[in-house]
């Protein structure tokens, strides 16, 4: 019983997200079906079932509902199955020179054996080398009309502009929370199992937007929950340090809601789960600041918005002076009696100003606005959109300033914590949901070598150690540092 196996999507109007429904069905009941697509996203976002729907729709000989695939005809079923030998499926990194490609191209060639359509999925196309590339290029040139290719990857900016201008793009996008609780009740209710919304809510936010990790997760606590009902604290119990993310989004909505119970809560428990406090405060001061930016309209990648808390009912100067006050909490650490009492202090001072009152007049840490320095304001826009902003003039002040403080902040931290930030936001450029699973960890050592991470969980262990995860880990690093570092990851004992 793998759920996610199980609950794989079959139609076109299974899928998770509207956005790519509604482009399939535009362009598959169009009568000219374009020669090739590029599925891009992250990791487990449905890609390559998304790929094998469209093999389907393409073949099925009873289609049901409009171009829906029936699921049942001999088509239908062999490509279910992977048995269908019209419908190829190619992983890019394991083929990627220039002789499977030229074998390629002589076989495309060939008519189809029982299908309509002869479908290539090449999943992690950006691997190619270039050679390969420019060979797939010719086919795709002057295809024959009998073959489609679907190709899909993480890494878009790595697929030549001569070949994404020949495919029609599919973006992939991470599944919102609701999204997932919706399909993950779908899984409950098929299943005859019982479970709180905000079990399914809290298993959505240890996913990162994927279903495939977090039917994972589902599955797990389904095991643990022996056919009882499925309850939040059980979810909790086994999972809640996994989610830091999810006590930073806590947080942050207790100090919306000036709730200082709530927010001397949550450290309360975070103290109790032996969290490290400035790793927890350096994910709560990134997650504002994105907040932050993208207030003051900065454009974020396709793929950063998940961490942005767009709908957070912050206005950019409160945003700016938790900031400040998170900054200078973490730079006072090192000297607190307890470790909790810097953030403690925080919550405190935050949720007793008034609603409404002028923040201004009560900024205190490290910023004055004759030390700011000019020209360190546009590198971190750079680091998180590839490219300077250039839009929304008029609230460029905003930006520049509010950049600054958090600047200021990071200089207070030590060594590893620069470090770490460097590598958890370049890691992000390649990969979402490796920079989601790497806030959960932390560095234990580094000597320049070797990167010793740490982590609570074997969930993110494993997912850390898989041979893909660790090369997008080492490239970042090498980035970062200009040397080839080792990364190992290890358990903390708990
Ligand atoms: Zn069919």
């Amino acid at each position: 019983m793998v759920f996610y196996r199980k609950y794989r999507p079959q139609k076109i109007e299974e899928l998770d997200s509207k956005e790519v429904r509604e482009k399939l069905y535009n362009v598959l009941e169009s009568s000219s079906v374009p020669h090739a697509f590029l599925f891009t996203g992250s990791k487990g976002l449905g890609k390559t079932s998304t790929a094998r729907i469209v093999a389907k729709v393409l073949n099925c000989e009873k289609k049901t509902k409009g171009i829906e695939p029936c699921n049942k005809c001999e088509q239908c079923v062999s490509i279910t199955n992977g048995t269908n030998m019209d419908i190829l499926e190619i992983d890019g990194a394991s083929n990627r020179g220039i002789d499977e490609i030229r074998d390629l191209r002589e076989k495309v060639k060939l008519s189809p054996m029982s299908a309509t359509r002869k479908v290539y999925i090449i999943d992690e196309v950006h691997m190619l080398t270039t050679e390969a590339f420019n060979a797939l290029l010719k086919t795709l040139e002057e295809p024959p009309s009998h073959v489609v290719f679907i190709l899909c990857t993480t890494e878009p900016h790595k697929v030549p502009g001569t070949i994404i201008s020949r495919c029609l793009r599919i973006q992939f996008k991470r599944a919102t929370e609701e999204e997932l609780v919706r399909s993950f009740g779908k899984i409950i209710k098929k299943e005859n199992l019982e479970a709180e919304e905000d079990a399914l809510r809290l298993i959505a936010n240890l996913s990162d937007g994927s279903f495939r990790d977090g039917a994972k997760i589902l599955e797990e606590i389904v095991t643990l929950a022996k056919n009882k009902k499925i309850t939040k604290e059980l979810v909790e119990k086994n999972y809640s340090i996994a989610s830091t993310q999810y006590q930073i989004a806590q947080m942050i909505k207790s100090l919306e809601e000036k709730d200082t119970k709530g927010g001397l809560g949550i450290v309360a428990k975070l103290a109790s789960e032996g969290v490290e406090m400035g790793y927890f405060m350096q994910g709560l001061i990134e997650t504002l600041h994105n907040s932050l930016l993208f207030k003051a309209g900065v454009e974020f990648s396709e793929d950063n918005s998940v961490l942005v808390m767009d709908n957070s009912k912050l206005e950019i100067g409160e945003i700016k002076r938790l900031i400040e006050l998170l900054a200078k909490a973490k730079s006072e650490l090192k000297y607190a009696v307890l470790p909790q009492l810097p953030l403690e202090l925080v919550i405190v001072e935050w949720c007793s100003v008034a609603v409404g009152a002028d923040h201004t007049s009560s900024v205190r840490g490290p910023v004055a606005p004759s030390s700011r320095p000019t020209s360190s304001v546009a590198s971190p826009l750079r680091s998180l959109d590839g490219t300077p902003s250039s839009r929304a003039t008029p609230r460029l002040d905003i930006k520049k300033e509010t950049i600054n403080i958090v600047q200021q902040g990071i200089s207070n931290y030590s060594e590893h914590d620069a470090l770490w930030t460097a590598l958890v936001d370049k890691v992000k450029t390649y990969n979402h949901s490796i920079a989601g699973v790497l806030r959960g960890c932390s560095i234990k050592s580094y000597d320049g070598k070797k990167l010793l991470l740490q982590t609570n969980f074997k969930f993110h262990k494993d997912k850390l150690s898989e041979v893909k995860t660790e090369e997008v880990l080492e490239n970042a690093l090498r980035g970062i540092t200009k040397k080839n570092v080792k990364i190992e990851i290890e358990l903390k004992n708990r």
